[in-house]
């Protein structure tokens, strides 16, 4: 028996990085899957990948943009519409943006970071949460940063986004905690995927493989996290084992926000 056995899950950004690993996670523990992002093709692998850990997995796949509150009602409508019920809520789809020192960062880069970080956030925990409160349960996990919890500089837009994640996170853990449901967030440090390899070469450009041994010999443990590591967070925090977990927000990066 798996811990999330049934369960209908939906998640954004599973196309790739931690929400693929996610989901492929989610499946192997008994999930029903819904799953978002604006890169069909590559949810496509996600299916694959989901499928060759469980078979029998009900995997429903939506294409869409999370900056667009039309589009998130539409992927919480359809997903409603095909499970009849949203059990939890992988609210992870984000972008890091480029790199620069605040006084160099532009104004339209700004407004991307927080229109998908920030906005599709808050657009998901809005529509996922009117379901919830109806359904009198449900768990809410968002995906924050450690650039959401201390400053790690180059980063205005996206460690304001990831700040107001958490900020979501603790609001809307308290207004709906008597209803049964959870919000809680968490907040990886540097994870090897897609994302980071991009942010790697921003700072090393070809050579970005030594930046990245630069980058990790100050982790306490010294090295990436795993996606899979992520995985069995999320998957913990959505099940019923954390049932009393609520507003908290939970590195998970080698010791990286203690420093
Ligand atoms: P990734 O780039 O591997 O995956 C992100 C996914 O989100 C991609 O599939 C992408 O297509 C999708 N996406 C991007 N914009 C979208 C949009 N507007 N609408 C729908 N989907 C969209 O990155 P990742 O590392 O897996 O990041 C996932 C989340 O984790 C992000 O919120 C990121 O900020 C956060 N995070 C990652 C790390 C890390 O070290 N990898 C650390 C802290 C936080």
């Amino acid at each position: 028996m798996g811990k999330l056995d049934g369960k209908v899950i939906l998640m954004t950004g599973a196309a790739s990085g931690l929400g693929q690993a996610a989901a492929v996670y989610a499946a192997e523990e008994g999930a029903r899957l819904s799953l978002v992002d604006l890169n069909a093709e590559a949810l496509e692998e996600t299916q694959n990948l989901v499928k060759e850990k469980n078979s029998n997995a009900d995997v429903l796949l939506i294409t869409a943009d999370v900056s667009d509150e039309a589009a998130v009602k539409n992927y919480v409508d359809q997903t409603v519409e095909e499970f009849g019920r949203i059990d939890g809520f992988f609210n992870n789809a984000g972008i890091e943006g480029k790199q620069n020192l605040t006084q160099d960062y532009g104004i339209d880069e700004f407004r991307k970071v927080i229109d998908i970080n920030l906005n599709g956030v808050f657009f998901g925990m809005k529509y996922v949460l009117e379901v919830m409160k109806e359904q009198g349960s449900g768990t809410i996990v968002n995906t924050a940063s450690v650039g959401g919890i201390r400053g790690v500089g180059n980063q205005s837009g996206y460690s304001a986004s990831k700040h107001g994640v958490v900020g979501l996170t603790r609001n809307s853990a308290v207004e709906y905690g008597e209803y049964g449901i959870s919000v809680n967030a968490i907040a990886p440090g540097a994870i090897m995927t897609a994302m980071v390899e991009g942010s790697l070469r921003q700072m090393g450009g070809e050579n970005w493989e030594e930046a990245g041994k630069e980058f990790v010999s100050v982790n306490p443990m010294k090295r990436f996290g795993k996606p899979e590591e992520v995985a069995a967070l999320v998957s913990f925090l959505l099940s019923q084992e954390s049932e009393f977990i609520n507003g908290t927000v939970i590195p998970i990066d080698g010791g990286q926000s203690y420093k």
